[in-house]
Formats: C-alpha cells, sequence, structure tokens
C-alpha cells in the first residue's frame, strides 16, 4: 500500500498526541475530535483496512482492541465508550490505513448516522 500520513505520525516525523505506543500498536488523539475522548489506533503494520487484513494479522488485529481497552482505562471511560472503523471510502474512510476510533464522553445515538 502506499504510505500515508499515519506513516509519518509513527516514525514520529509529523506530531501528534500519543497516548499509548507498544511494540505493534500507537494510539494518539484525533486532530478533529468529535467527542471529548477521540483516540486513533492503529497497527504499525500498515494495513489499509479490515478487508485487507490477512490471517498474517490475527494478533495485530487482537492488539487493537487490548489497546482500546487500555486507553479507555487510563482515559477514564472504561464504563462506556465506542469503537468506530470506517471501512472504505463510501463509509468515511479517509486514512487509507486502517484505525480504530475510540469516542467517549458524550452520548451516542442508535443507529450510527
Ligand atoms: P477516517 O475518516 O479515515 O475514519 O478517520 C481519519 C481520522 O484521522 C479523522 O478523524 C481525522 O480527523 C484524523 N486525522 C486526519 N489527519 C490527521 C492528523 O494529521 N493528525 C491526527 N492526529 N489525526 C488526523
Amino acid at each position: 500500500m502506499s504510505e500515508t500520513l499515519f506513516t509519518k505520525i509513527i516514525r514520529k516525523e509529523i506530531p501528534a498526541k500519543i497516548v499509548f505506543e507498544n511494540e505493534t500498536v500507537l494510539a494518539f488523539r484525533d486532530i478533529e475530535p468529535k467527542a471529548p475522548t477521540h483516540t486513533l489506533i492503529i497497527p504499525k503494520k500498515p494495513i489499509v483496512n479490515v478487508s485487507h487484513a490477512t490471517a498474517e494479522d490475527k494478533a495485530v488485529l487482537g492488539e487493537l482492541l487490548l489497546a482500546a481497552a487500555t486507553i479507555a482505562k487510563q482515559e477514564g471511560v472504561a464504563e462506556g465508550f465506542r469503537l468506530v472503523i470506517n471501512n472504505g471510502a463510501s463509509v468515511g474512510q479517509s486514512v487509507f490505513h486502517l484505525h480504530v476510533h475510540l469516542l467517549a464522553g458524550r452520548p451516542f445515538s442508535w443507529p450510527p448516522g
């Protein structure tokens, strides 16, 4: 896949407010937050989106959710948060490097818009 700005954030070439990092995952605050807590959790491996993930990525995909739980605890929102993955341009994906949005701190309606 071609490089996105998230690769530059991983390499620390673009500044970001990093809230969590381990060997496989990086999480940072969204630049245009849609909720009081809005963090993006990304694999360091450049995967376009869930549709492009393979069986090889099983552990990485698990790490993203475990990181979400850790960050939610860290941010004091473990009792209620929403995880969103926009998979494809037609549903709002604008950066083609897999990312999980962790949103919390305001009411959320269902179904999502
Ligand atoms: P998507 O629309 O692909 O699901 O989500 C991409 C997200 O990346 C958006 O919520 C957008 O605000 C965020 N974003 C875009 N550029 C930057 C940036 O340079 N820094 C940070 N921290 N977030 C960004």
